[in-house]
């Protein structure tokens, strides 16, 4: 059955790549991986008046940061394309032919006047608003004449007097009363069909096995399932994931803080956290484990254990769980991307430029470090020290005590060698001669060097640091 798992990811390129969104093609896109199935990526591009090159260019770049590839979709091709709705036109009024051709959808020619008034009429007769299938009643002689006089008329499907119940693998079982809908519109006099039926005529073009969307999307699926079976077709299966909460249980928004993909990406956060942090945004395993590596999910992910209640994006948490990913990169894989930062940040610093104190540095802030922007707030801590930062720091750095040990320390630092050993050797004996211990002994040394009570280990600042520079600060 694996070899037969098709999904996809439907995005309207009406804006950025949302985290909701990403989620969505997320869930998708492990489903296929653990199954060996196929991913698809497809452009929802059919309201032109809203959609932008710009969007589908976000989208893609987005989805590339991620990593989360398609097997079939733009740029790839596939052989169920073209993979853009705009350009899928033939294929639905194929597809709209199929049903008048079948008697389970019919010409209308009924105008906006004639519908507005019979609607006003149902309301004022306290009947159901929805259409009085008029035009389902007309002899074939009647609508080729009509059609053939060239009257603007729209298609509309035939919707059977029968309630609906979807098998959501998400939801359990939701039901459709059958007075709710009236015979609904699948192609407009304009020729462009609506969204419903492009979703039914594009899940079955492509054969989709599994439909995974979000929460909103439920009350479509009524429609939906109309027209499945209108065409003949058996449904996928639907799974519909809860909504995204902010913090305080609303819709997330823009007011929750950013919730685009971009955004995160710009902001410094690893592609292996975010895909760690939104999988859990509505899955989990059952147990209370968070951290995830790519691979790990990709061989544990379920659809059903996609979880009914919303799951509640928390930025701490998201950048709790950044620094966890971060700081277990092995450094060949972090200083790449740390490099051009700090090299950006401190042009000046001609330390950055020697390969090997690099790397001693990346290694070195790596602990302190939780989005990768980091880098450059703890790197210059150090690396440009200024004045004690506040007044305890000052006051650590001037007693008689501090002033003794730092000038036994200049000595000795100007003579040791200058590994590890050699200056915690230094350090020691400085510290004897001074007679400063423990946090007395490191504290003011610290302060004195990098100007700040905090920051990486003592010992590494020196290894990045060098000897002269060092001495210089010690003096
Ligand atoms: N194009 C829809 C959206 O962007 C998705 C439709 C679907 O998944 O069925 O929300």
């Amino acid at each position: 059955m694996s070899e037969h798992v098709r999904v996809r990811f439907a995005p309207s390129p009406t804006g950025y790549l949302h985290v909701g969104g990403a989620r969505t093609a997320l869930f998708n896109w492990l489903y296929a991986r653990k199954t060996g199935g196929k991913f698809i990526l497809r452009i929802e591009d059919t309201d032109v008046e809203r959609s932008t090159q710009e969007a589908v260019d976000g989208l893609l770049r987005d989805m590339k940061w991620l990593g989360l590839t398609w097997d079939e979709g733009p740029e790839v091709g596939g052989p169920h394309g073209p993979y853009f709705q705009s350009q899928r036109l033939e294929i639905y009024h194929r597809y709209a032919r199929q049903l008048v051709e079948k008697g389970a959808a019919y010409p209308c020619f009924c105008s906006e006047e004639e519908l507005e008034a019979k609607r006003m009429k149902a309301e004022e007769e306290h009947r159901s608003v929805h259409y009085d299938g008029t035009c389902r009643r007309l002899s074939k002689e009647e609508v080729d004449r009509r059609i053939a006089a060239g009257e603007p008329h729209v298609i509309r499907v035939k919707v059977p007097e029968k309630d609906y119940i979807l098998d959501d693998l998400v939801r359990g079982k939701v039901e459709w009363k059958a007075e709710t809908l009236g015979d609904f519109i699948i192609l407009r006099s304009s020729g462009m069909p609506v969204y419903n039926f492009c979703v039914v005529a594009d899940d079955a073009d492509m054969q989709i096995s599994h439909v995974v969307r979000a929460e909103e999307h439920l009350t479509n699926t009524h429609r939906q399932l109309i027209l499945y079976e209108a065409l003949g077709i058996k449904p996928p299966v639907f799974a519909h994931a809860s909504l995204i909460l902010g913090e305080d249980k609303t819709k997330l928004s823009k007011r929750h803080g950013a919730t685009s993909v971009g955004q995160y990406a710009e902001d410094g956060f690893l592609r292996e956290a975010m895909i760690n942090f939104l999988a859990l945004l509505g899955w989990n395993e059952g147990t209370d484990r968070e951290i995830y590596s790519v691979e790990e999910l990709k061989e544990r992910f379920s659809l059903e254990r996609i979880s009914k209640s919303p799951g509640v994006f928390d930025h701490a948490k998201l950048t709790w769980m950044n620094g966890q990913h971060l700081r277990a990169l092995p450094v060949d894989q972090l200083l790449p991307m740390v490099e051009p930062l700090l090299k950006k940040a401190m042009p000046e610093e001609t330390r950055l430029q020697n390969p090997e104190i690099l790397r001693k540095l990346v290694e070195l802030i790596q602990i302190k470090m939780n989005v990768l922007n980091d880098a450059v707030d703890v790197a210059r801590s150090f690396l440009q020290a200024g004045e004690p930062e506040n007044e305890e720091a000052a006051a650590m750095v001037a007693t008689e005590k501090s002033q003794k040990l730092f000038a036994a320390l200049a000595d000795e630092f100007s003579r040791c060698e200058w590994v590890r050993d050699g200056y915690n050797a230094a350090i020691k004996a400085a510290g004897k001669i001074a007679e400063a211990k423990g946090k007395d002994l490191f504290m003011p040394i610290r302060v004195k060097i990098t100007g700040t009570c905090h920051g990486p280990d003592l010992v590494g600042i020196l290894d990045v640091l060098g000897r002269d520079e060092t001495l210089k600060r010690l003096k």
